[in-house]
Parts: C-alpha cells; sequence; structure tokens
C-alpha cells in the first residue's frame, strides 16, 4: 500500500522528529547557533555568556598547555594524516596515547579512534551472528548503532534495571556468547549505570560487560577512572569505550581492553580500518590534557563540588532535576556535572532555555529522542573552570525563570526510566 504522506522526491523530508517540528513551530532558534567556548564563558552573538552547556568538564579544551601541546603537533606533524590508521595514518603520538590510555585505565592495550562515536561503532565487529547484545534502552546514539551495524540479537533492558537485564539473561540462550553493554554515566541525565549488580548479572551468566565511559572517564572515581573505579567494579568491565571530546579537551575516541580484543578490532572493525586517523593536534591536546587530569585531580573535585552547590539551588528554587537517579539506587556517590532540569513540553522547553540566554547563561535544550516523550529537559553541565560567581549566575537565571514561569503546583513529568 503506498503511503499517501510520502513524496516522490527522495529529498522532500520533513524535519526528523515531532519535538523538533514543535521547536520550530516556535520563534526560538536553539540549535546550531554559533558561540565560542573558553573558561566558563562564550560568545554568542557578540555577547558574553555563563557557558552552562559543554562537556569540557575538567576545562581543558582551551588550557595553554593543551593548545600549546597542539599547536606544536600541528607545526611538527601537519594538520591531518590523511589516511587510515593500518597504512599511513600512524604517527609515533597515536602509540604513545594508547599507551598511555591503557596506563590510566590499567588496562593491557587501547586503540585510539578519530571520534568516540567511531569506537562505539567499531564494536560491531565484535557483536556476530548468534551472539546476543543487552543493551540498557537509554544507551547513548552511537552505542545503539553499533549494536545495530552488527549481526547480534538485540535484547534491551529497561534504563538502569538490572533486575529486568537478569531475567534477559536468564532467558538467553546460554550457549550464546554474551555482552551487556551500557553507558558509565548517561549523557542526558548524568545517571549512572548501576555496574556493580550489572557486572554481578553479567558475569553470572558468563557475558562481557562493555562500559562507554565518554562522560566518566577523567572524572569519578579515587583517581578519575571513571564511573566503574567510583563503584569499585573496575576489575569487572571487560572493554570500556570513550573520548577525548569531554574530560580531555580534544577530539577523539579509544577503546580499551586486553591484547586480544583490540588487536582484533584493529583489524575488524570498519570504522577503524575505513576512515583516517586521530588528526596530530588533537593527539597532542588529548595527550596533554590527559597527562593535566592526573596530575590535578582538584579540576574533577572541584566540578562535582560546584554541581553538587548548583543543583541543591535549583532543587531549593522548585526545579525537578531529577538527583535521586543521579547518585544511584544505593549509592551516595558524587552527583556528576551534568544536571537535567525537566522542563515540561517542547514550547516550554525552548521557552525556558530563550529567558536562560535572556538572562546571560547558556544551556542546552534536549526533547526525544535524546530522552523518553514528554520529558524535555534543559541540560545543564559545568567545568572545573568555572568560578563560584558562575554558579550564582546559572542559578540566578533559573531564579528570573522561574518568577516569570511559577512552578507547577504538582509534578507533570514522570522521571525516565
Ligand atoms: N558516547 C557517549 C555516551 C556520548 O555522550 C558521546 C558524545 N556525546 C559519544 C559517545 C560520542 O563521542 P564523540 O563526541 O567523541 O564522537
Amino acid at each position: 500500500m503506498p503511503d499517501s504522506n510520502r513524496s516522490a522526491d527522495l529529498f522532500d523530508k520533513p524535519l526528523a522528529s515531532p519535538f523538533l517540528r514543535a521547536v520550530h513551530a516556535t520563534p526560538v532558534r536553539p540549535y546550531y547557533r554559533p558561540l565560542h567556548a573558553r573558561d566558563g564563558e562564550a560568545v554568542m552573538d557578540g555577547r558574553q555568556v555563563v557557558m552552562a552547556g559543554c562537556n569540557d568538564y575538567l576545562g581543558l579544551a582551551t588550557d595553554p598547555r593543551v593548545t600549546a601541546a597542539a599547536g606544536a603537533a600541528l607545526r611538527t606533524y601537519g594538520a591531518s594524516c590523511s589516511g587510515a590508521r593500518t597504512l599511513n595514518g600512524t604517527l609515533p603520538l597515536h602509540g604513545e596515547l594508547e599507551a598511555a590510555v591503557a596506563d590510566f585505565l590499567g588496562t593491557e592495550d587501547a586503540a585510539v579512534v578519530t571520534t568516540g562515536f567511531q569506537s562505539n561503532l567499531a564494536l560491531a565487529a565484535l557483536f556476530g551472528a548468534g551472539d546476543v547484545v543487552l543493551s540498557d534502552n537509554a544507551n547513548h546514539a552511537s552505542l545503539i548503532d553499533g549494536i545495530r551495524l552488527g549481526a547480534a540479537h538485540r535484547l534491551r533492558y529497561r534504563h538502569r534495571d538490572p533486575v529486568h537485564l537478569e531475567r534477559l539473561l536468564t532467558d538467553a540462550d546460554p550457549a550464546a556468547a554474551k555482552a551487556v553493554v551500557t553507558d558509565g554515566m548517561f549523557s542526558m541525565d548524568g545517571a549512572l549505570a548501576p555496574l556493580p549488580a550489572l557486572t554481578a548479572a553479567a558475569r553470572r551468566h558468563g557475558a562481557r560487560t562493555i562500559v562507554d565511559g565518554a562522560h566518566d572517564i577523567g572524572l569519578l572515581g579515587p583517581a578519575g577512572r571513571g564511573a566503574a573505579e567510583h563503584f569499585g567494579v573496575h576489575d569487572r568491565v571487560d572493554l570500556f569505550t570513550g573520548t577525548f571530546s569531554k574530560c580531555f579537551g580534544s577530539t577523539g575516541g579509544f577503546l580499551a581492553g586486553p591484547t586480544r580484543v583490540i588487536t582484533y578490532l584493529r583489524y575488524a572493525a570498519r570504522a577503524i580500518l575505513f576512515s583516517a586517523s586521530m588528526p596530530p593536534p588533537a593527539l597532542a591536546a588529548a595527550m596533554s590534557a590527559l597527562e593535566i587530569s592526573i596530575a590535578e585531580p582538584w579540576r574533577r573535585h572541584r566540578v562535582l563540588t560546584l554541581a553538587a552547590r548548583l543543583r541543591e539551588r535549583l532543587s531549593g528554587l522548585g526545579y525537578d532535576t531529577g538527583s535521586a537517579a543521579v547518585l544511584g539506587e544505593s549509592d551516595a556517590g558524587p552527583a556528576g556535572p551534568v544536571i537535567a532540569v525537566r522542563a515540561g513540553d517542547a514550547a516550554a522547553c525552548v521557552g525556558l532555555w530563550q529567558r536562560l540566554l535572556d538572562e546571560g547563561v547558556y544551556t542546552n535544550p534536549v526533547g526525544p529522542p535524546a530522552v523518553p516523550e514528554g520529558c524535555c529537559i534543559i541540560r545543564v553541565t559545568l567545568q572545573a573552570t568555572h568560578t563560584d560567581t558562575h554558579v550564582d549566575r546559572i542559578a540566578d537565571a533559573f531564579a528570573a525563570a522561574r518568577r516569570l514561569t511559577p512552578a507547577p503546583a504538582v509534578p507533570v513529568l514522570a522521571r525516565p526510566r
């Protein structure tokens, strides 16, 4: 049956999602806006604003040591290797960064990849026909795509629900090779995966555990190795993926784990084999930022302290920041630097975003599919380079917005689960 809504012109497509269509029905245009961020602030439309929507959690992307390292590599090696790792795309810097990542995470080996997204796409090479992949239903798009690109059977367990995972593992073919795949810290609301229970369930059923530490490696845990270290289960994770674009001030990604699986992926993962390698300035910036993050643990402590303070102030103003989910069921650990402020429907969400911007604070308005239906959020992120005054200005902007739009008398949104 032909679909009467379909056009015969391939290019005749509506905006991707109902959320975006609803945003475009308002006068607010929050996306693809040029801005230039540095040290916790940004210049947008010629105006200086507080940057509260950037994943540079440790404040290293514009650190002079990081930019100097990138500049030196640029002058020495040029802007690009213009080739894949297997052929002409390997510099000594690639091996040095891989050794540094493996050393930091305590894994046998690591492979650096051009983006974090590609490190998750590379996982497809592991997921063969007959294998079973169990994936948290709020995993990042790149993990979902990596799983879909593979041939394995995909089962989704409820967000952060080890009991549901256990049930799916129990029902799965005992003879199948299995993997449990999860974000360490979920990107949109900063919630932590319950890794002790997930890794225990995986072990009971002979499944491998793969954790995407994009948002938590460099930030959480006594040595900054991430959410698994924070929970004391770092050595129960079989394979880590991650990015240099958040804590490590650069762009690029990595996979870290046993030598045999990293070697296999180097030769089997199409996202590695058929893409130009991480460029020299990005490599040098990542190396410098990794070293600084290890030498200056105050950065991660600072950003976590600031986040706890802001979260408290926003809750005091009557905003729902979902902090119970952030802390995890049985965990009294740190609240991360990602604060998800529930913001109602698309129009309410971008309306709040615009008011915050008018008050001089840039944030991220987020709707489905990045968050569940009906759960639009203003995603607020902090950085180690924010001052106390920055945090006050963010809270004051939310207070001003609240004066214009009072809190609803009853919660209108279910927490995403
Ligand atoms: N994993 C997660 C959880 C992410 O949030 C992101 C980026 N938003 C990525 C992977 C992709 O990383 P990159 O930006 O380096 O491609």
